[in-house]
């Protein structure tokens, strides 16, 4: 099963070896590999005379997109802060634990709306939807599966991104069961989440305050 999945741009194409100047073109071809997207950046070139047919006369790449390389921008003089949504992400991401999917899927959403994440499309390769997105600074690509928000559950999702964005992944939040997850009897009980400790501080809203998804009234 496909899930998340974050790969970084290369810095050469990828069928000649060349290396990609500053503002080459070049194109991105994301593969179905049934347990993984399978990225690969290509010149202009190899574009034109090995993939650029290759929708329609193979099965080949299930994405594809032209953008422009960027040398890589130096590192961020700053050291790290508090979490942004950003960082939470590339954090979910490492973990890629199910329970997280939701407060992720709202993480990419934030982020498109900032301009960080541009969208790419979205591709439904086993009747779930997963969006592509391109970081626009590094170029990474990320692949988000779709975790079909009920509206009953936004509000609680909503607010596990807010305490994730203000406390990190300690403590672990309270996942939202997925629509329709079975419970498992006559499996070892998971131990119980420890309560917050001390007294709870009324909800300040985080500077990266997680969007609204709830529809426009009227
Ligand atoms: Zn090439």
């Amino acid at each position: 099963m496909i899930d998340w999945n974050i790969q970084s741009r290369s810095a050469a194409c990828q069928a000649c070896n060349r290396p990609f100047a500053d503002r080459q073109p070049f194109h991105t071809l994301l593969f179905d590999q049934k347990s993984a997207y399978q990225r690969l950046d290509v010149c202009e070139p190899c574009w034109t005379a090995q993939f650029s047919q290759g929708a329609s006369d193979r099965k080949g790449f299930v994405s594809h997109w032209q953008s422009e390389f960027a040398a890589p921008p130096p590192a961020p003089p700053e050291p790290i802060q508090k979490e942004t949504a950003e960082t939470l992400l590339r954090k979910l991401v490492a973990l890629n634990d199910p329970n997280y999917a939701a407060a992720g899927y709202v993480l990419a959403v934030m982020l498109e709306r900032k301009r960080v994440f541009k969208a790419k499309g979205q591709i439904q390769p086993d009747n779930r939807r997963h969006l592509i997105y391109e970081h626009a600074r590094t170029g990474e690509v990320f692949t988000v599966p779709d975790p079909e928000l009920r509206l009953s559950q936004l509000d609680a999702v909503q607010r596990d991104v807010a305490r994730l964005l203000e406390h990190g992944l300690n403590p672990p939040l309270a996942a939202v069961p997925p629509p329709g997850a079975a419970t498992d009897i006559g499996t070892k009980p998971t131990p119980a989440a420890p309560e917050d400790s001390g007294p709870s501080s009324p909800t300040t809203p985080a500077p990266d305050a997680p969007p609204s998804l709830q529809p426009p009234a009227g």
